[in-house]
Formats: structure tokens, C-alpha cells, sequence
């Protein structure tokens, strides 16, 4: 028998198969309701997730970011000086999470430009997954230096998505790591999924062709970085496009996905 020959003349059965040879986007399971969202710097969430952010904010999951520094080396040509910057970029990261239906916004104060994966930043991580004890992370991937010809991946972002992985596991978990965090009252906590943004390569996509606009929105209240943000739809639009190609969908935002633990 030809193994080309058709098993089914059923256009249902068909088009079941062609579904699954298919890419195609992926939802967060119903029981996934806490999502921690880790970056480095105030604006990067709302680069890279916010469009998923907001669909799952959209879908009753609470959501929480947390920002490793308050980016006080984001000056460029929109930024009148430094000195008073670390102020304007926590009212704007507020004014982001607002617009994307984020809980709460986190600060940990380190030093923008100069982070290291050290074990108190990892110490810092661990202690704030086990107060939100979130059901999903979100953060970057560490392992990617560059992107295209074009694009150095910054050393904050590598060094604050390494030391969030860590803490993820095995630190969030193990009782024995970080003592002094029981002592806090912190007991440890099993993280279910990570969702690492910009991996390559990515194996899973959130659709995000209702919440594309309240991305852009979330970007551009950004100001001290956008300033008017006239560029802002045009960029978002096109990574989603990219990325919604890959799904089979017209906008995603782009993932790979690690189940750690289903909650069994
Ligand atoms: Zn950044």
C-alpha cells in the first residue's frame, strides 16, 4: 500500500489533520490564575508581553510585574536629564500597568546598566515569587546575545532573566536555599510554567489580535523613552505580524514555554 495513499475521504478528518501539521497559538490553562512578570528594565514588558499581558488580564488572571531596576539610565534625546528620571519612569511603568490591567508593580531599586545574575539579585527574585506565589513567570532568555544583525541583547536583560530561571528553580522551590527567607515568613513555592519572551527559537504563541492597540497604548505612556510614540504601532504591529505568522494567526507575541510542574 502507498503510504501516500489517502486513509480518509472525511473533509472533517482532513482538515482535523491539517489543523495539527499547523502551528497555532496557544491559550494559558484555566487553572493558570497568577502570573509574575519579570524584567529589568520599566519599559520591556510592555516591548515584548504586554499584548499577552493584557489578553490575560483581559481573562480575569491576575498579573504582577516585577522591575529589577527603575531604569535611571534610560537617558536619550526625550529624556531631559537623569537626575529626577528614577520618578518619572515609576509613574510611567504605574501608568503602563494600569492601562494593561496589572495588579501590582514591584521595584527591587538595583542599579540600571550595571546588573549581574549574583545570588542576592537571585535572593531578591526568590523572595518575591514566593510572596506572589505566581502559577506562571514570564521573563526573557538569558542565553541570547544577539538578535538579527542589528540588535546586542543588553547585559541587564540577560542578567536579570539567568538570575530569574535560578530563582524559579531550584531556589523558589528548596527549603534549604535561602534560610533566611523562611525566617521571613516565606515558605517555598512551586512555580507550574515559565514563559520565556525573545527565546529562539519560540515554540509557543499567545494570539494577540484584540489587545495589539492596548499594547501600543502601554508603550507609549512611556514618555521620558517614546516621547510622542509616533513609531510605536508601526514597530509593535510589525514584530506582531511576524510573530502572528508563525502561529497562523494576524498578531502574536512570541514564546517558549516550560511546564515545570502540572499541579498533580
Ligand atoms: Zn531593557
Amino acid at each position: 500500500m502507498s503510504r501516500r495513499r489517502r486513509v480518509s475521504t472525511c473533509a472533517a478528518c482532513d482538515a482535523t489533520r491539517v489543523t495539527r501539521e499547523r502551528r497555532a497559538p496557544s491559550t494559558l490553562g484555566a487553572a493558570l490564575r497568577r502570573i509574575l512578570c519579570i524584567a529589568a528594565h520599566p519599559d520591556d514588558l510592555e516591548f515584548t508581553v504586554s499584548g499577552s499581558v493584557a489578553r490575560w488580564t483581559s481573562e480575569g488572571r491576575d498579573v504582577t510585574f516585577c522591575l529589577v531596576t527603575t531604569g535611571g539610565a534610560g537617558t536619550n534625546e526625550h529624556t531631559p536629564s537623569s537626575e529626577g528620571l528614577l520618578p518619572i519612569r515609576e509613574r510611567e511603568s504605574r501608568e503602563a500597568a494600569r492601562i494593561l490591567g496589572v495588579t501590582e508593580v514591584i521595584f527591587l531599586g538595583h542599579q540600571d546598566g550595571v546588573v549581574e545574575p549574583t545570588i542576592a539579585l537571585r535572593r531578591d527574585l526568590t523572595r518575591v515569587i514566593r510572596r506572589c506565589r505566581p502559577d506562571v513567570v514570564v521573563c526573557g532568555d538569558p542565553t541570547v546575545r544577539y538578535y538579527g544583525n542589528e540588535y546586542l541583547n543588553h547585559p541587564d536583560h540577560r542578567a536579570v532573566a539567568s538570575a530569574a530561571l535560578d530563582a524559579v528553580f531550584p531556589s523558589s522551590e528548596t527549603r534549604a536555599i535561602f534560610p533566611e527567607l523562611l525566617a521571613e515568613g516565606l515558605e517555598p513555592h512551586k512555580v507550574k510554567e515559565v514563559w520565556i519572551s525573545g527565546a529562539l527559537p519560540p515554540d509557543a504563541w499567545i494570539d494577540i489580535g484584540d489587545t495589539l492597540a492596548t499594547k501600543c497604548a502601554s508603550l507609549k505612556a512611556h514618555v521620558s523613552q517614546v516621547g510622542k510614540g509616533e513609531w510605536v504601532d508601526g514597530l509593535l504591529r510589525g514584530w506582531a505580524v511576524r510573530d502572528g505568522q508563525q502561529a497562523g494567526v494576524e498578531h502574536a507575541e512570541a514564546f517558549r514555554r516550560m511546564v515545570l510542574w502540572d499541579g498533580k
